[in-house]
């Protein structure tokens, strides 16, 4: 009984003249070591829009919506950070693994749930035949580049490539896919399955 009593009082006295263990927090900020999994945040030049985060989060904290009404079309993700349990599923399942990364911030103290939020847009690339959404242009060429020489093999692929090199225009009227000449424009798969069906048996 008497040992643990002295090594109790002993322990006293050392913490009478050393620092304290615990932080000061809110007048001290904690700071999180690395790797810590606090908010996440999209890196705009790294981020291709592809969508996955959105669809491995679990807590469905990430929205994704496509505005076709906004010139020009945008795919916008909203995190929710009320929403989010902070798993890092999001950066973790991200395709092109720099998208999106969880930060070591972790204080989001506010009286306004709305204001929890973090936004990036996409400009989406349309169909030409249809209308439909077939991307976002960074996902494409993103897409277009790890193909290399087989991006030819799609003309959407191929088209848009060079249309981000400035080799050809954007084209000015949609089309009626159905024909061979059809075949090359940016269309969405099932406008170009109609145009190389047609062209096959008519
Ligand atoms: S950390 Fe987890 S919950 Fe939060 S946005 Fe990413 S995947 Fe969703
Ligand atoms: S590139 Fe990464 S961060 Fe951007 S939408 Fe795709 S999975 Fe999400």
């Amino acid at each position: 009984m008497r040992a643990p009593k002295l090594r109790e009082l002993k322990e006293a006295i050392r913490s009478l003249f050393s620092r304290p263990v615990t932080v000061r927090f809110p007048a001290g900020a904690y700071e999180a070591p690395a790797g810590y999994r606090g908010t996440p945040r999209y890196d705009e030049a790294t981020c291709i829009g592809c969508g996955a985060c959105a669809q491995v989060c679990p807590a469905k904290a990430i929205e994704m919506i496509d505005d076709l009404a906004q010139s020009p079309p945008v795919r916008r993700f909203t995190i929710h950070y009320d929403v989010c349990i902070f798993c890092g599923h999001c950066e973790l399942n991200c395709t092109t693994t720099t998208g999106i990364h969880n930060t070591t911030e972790y204080d989001m103290t506010t009286f306004d749930r709305a204001s929890l939020v973090s936004s990036v847009e996409k400009e989406l690339v349309l169909c030409e035949g249809c209308g439909a959404v077939i991307a976002p242009r960074e996902h494409i060429l993103w897409s277009a580049e790890k193909l290399g020489a087989k991006q030819f093999a799609n003309p959407t692929l191929a088209l848009s490539s060079a249309g981000a090199l400035g080799l050809v225009e954007p084209a000015s009227a949609s089309v009626h896919p159905g024909l061979r000449p059809d075949s090359v424009r940016v269309l969405c798969a099932r406008c170009r399955r109609t145009t190389v069906v047609g062209e096959l048996w008519g």
